[in-house]
């Protein structure tokens, strides 16, 4: 059904200790963009999560003892073979999960990437020698994997949010169980099956679908055998899985919602700044975490860029993400479309101005039009709430600390956007935003050389470049005595 070149990555069982594990329940896995079920899954349960975490406990001692090189040769392996089936992976992830398969087959060579650049990166995790206070004694620091990490992913990026996490924690020398979100769990499993091929051993890297997230969660949060918890998600179940952390006093990082501004400035370029905000907002139906959800226009440019940008929406492709030329695929499902009908239509009753779209869009029931709002303020629901859809409000402003102020009045601050070109005002700007990633002129901005992540409730903890390892790692200092005779 899914039309993939090998059907070897077409899993339906979690992966445990180098297994595929059966279950006597199923649960659906639909094509959003046309509502069909796709695959039926195994439903795994809270013991199989149990036998997963003791699974990883028991590979990490051969795992975080192997010689980075080799560690490194066999993530290599996994990114080869990732990029090998390229194609395929791409195209269970738009029938899972519904974005244009151009956009799929970016997803992958982005998480793939990450593993390619932290199988480099784990042969660099340098200690210290740190010169003593004593005659009698050495101070020597060395950096140890923190053991078994436990992640939680959500839907949007089935393949990325994963590869993210994982090549970090493997190139520590960490071993991983994963529990992917319900609604997306084959491209986590193809995952699985190309670790295998790999070379990658049993219990290093073990996926556990499972319907019971609670469930699954209390496990991950709370065994004793688990060191870390890493969750992508949500910030109201970010929280909760914090606190559940806190009885272990685990090691947590977390990568939450956020409410990106768009600043476009009257200094701007504002063909580029039209370019930026449609790749920063109408990306995956406007479903990532970094998607600007306020766009800023200064006063003086607010009818020439509202202009440009409303002729680039209007020409957005929206259709079924697996057919050509589409830039708008499906929303994950009609609670999201119904979600994202209601913040526009309060919107609009609390004095927002409908540009263009505003409605679901006739291509099925999980489609939405893209939209453009003027005339909104940062009080209307579009602007408080993570909108998670193909929806632009537009805030006028007069001046650059009128921006600065609303941009930040939110309690999110994971990424922010701003186009302008007066260098005295770009470093202003970059310095005065309250968010963990900045794009200046600039509207795609993640990749594996950069550290990605949050401040305020946006989260905690860095993935991808030469910061993205800390989290896996302990610093462990060594008092070493009697040196002096
Ligand atoms: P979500 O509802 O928080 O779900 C995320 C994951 O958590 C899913 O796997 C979900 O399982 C699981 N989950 C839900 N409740 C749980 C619980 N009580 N215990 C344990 N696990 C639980 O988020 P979402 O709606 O899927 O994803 C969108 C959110 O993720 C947005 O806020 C977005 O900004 C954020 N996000 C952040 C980043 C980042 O890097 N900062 C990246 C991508 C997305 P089920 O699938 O079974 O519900």
């Amino acid at each position: 059904m899914l039309d993939i070149k090998q059907s070897a990555l077409l899993k339906t069982s979690s992966y445990i200790n180098g297994n595929w594990h059966p279950s006597n329940t199923t649960f659906d896995v639909s094509n959003p963009a046309i509502d069909e079920v796709i695959a039926q899954v195994c439903d795994a349960s809270v013991e199989q999560a149990i036998l997963a975490v003791r699974s990883a406990k028991k590979a990490f001692k051969a795992w975080s003892t192997m010689p980075a090189n080799e560690r490194a040769t066999l993530l290599r392996n996994w990114f080869n073979l990732m990029m090998e089936h390229q194609d395929d992976l791409a195209r269970i992830l738009t029938l899972e999960q519904g974005k244009p398969l151009a956009e799929a087959k970016g997803e992958i060579a982005y998480g793939a990437s990450f593993i390619e650049w932290f199988a480099e990166e784990g042969k660099r995790v340098y200690g210290d020698t740190i010169p003593s206070l004593s005659a009698k004694q050495k101070i020597v620091v060395i950096k140890q994997a923190v053991g078994v990490v436990a992640a939680i992913t959500p839907w949007n990026f089935p393949n990325a949010m994963i590869a993210r996490k994982a090549a970090a924690a493997l190139a520590a020398g960490c071993t991983f169980v994963v529990r992917p979100a319900t609604q997306t769990p084959l491209s986590a499993l193809a995952m699985a099956e190309l670790a295998e091929q790999a070379g990658i051993p049993a219990g290093v890297f073990n996926v556990v679908v499972g319907q019971d997230a609670k469930g699954i969660g209390e496990v991950f949060t709370t065994h004793t055998d688990v060191a870390k918890f890493t969750f992508t998600g949500s910030t109201a179940v970010g929280k909760s899985l914090i606190k559940q952390c806190a009885s272990g006093v685990k090691k947590v990082s977390m990568e939450l919602g956020g409410n990106a501004p768009f600043i476009v400035f009257n200094d701007a370029d504002i063909e580029e700044a039209v370019k930026g905000a449609i790749n920063s907002k109408y990306r995956n139906a406007g479903q990532t975490c970094v998607c600007t959800n306020r766009i800023f226009v200064q006063k003086d440019v607010l009818a020439s860029f509202t202009e440009k940008f409303t002729d680039a929406v209007n020409h957005l492709h929206v259709g079924n993400g697996i057919d050509d030329n589409i830039q708008i695929g499906p929303m994950i499902s009609s609670e999201a479309v119904e979600n994202v009908t209601k913040l526009v239509n309060d919107s609009i009753k609390q004095g927002a101005v409908l540009n263009t779209g505003g409605k679901p869009h006739k291509a099925g029931s999980h489609f939405f039009q893209p939209t453009i709002l003027t005339q909104v303020t940062q009080d209307m629901p579009v602007a408080r709430n993570e909108i998670f859809g193909p929806v632009s409000p537009i805030i006028s402003f007069d001046t650059e600390s009128d921006a600065i102020a609303m941009a930040n009045d939110t309690e999110y601050g994971l990424a922010a956007y701003f186009y302008a070109r007066d260098i005295g005002r770009v470093w202003r700007v970059a310095e005065a935003l309250d968010f963990g990633m900045v794009g200046i002129n600039e509207g795609l901005i993640s990749n594996a050389a950069a550290p990605f992540g949050g401040v305020k409730q946006s989260g905690s903890g860095r993935e991808g470049s030469k910061y993205g390892l800390d989290d896996y790692l302990e610093i462990k200092y060594l008092c070493m005595g009697g040196i002096s005779d």
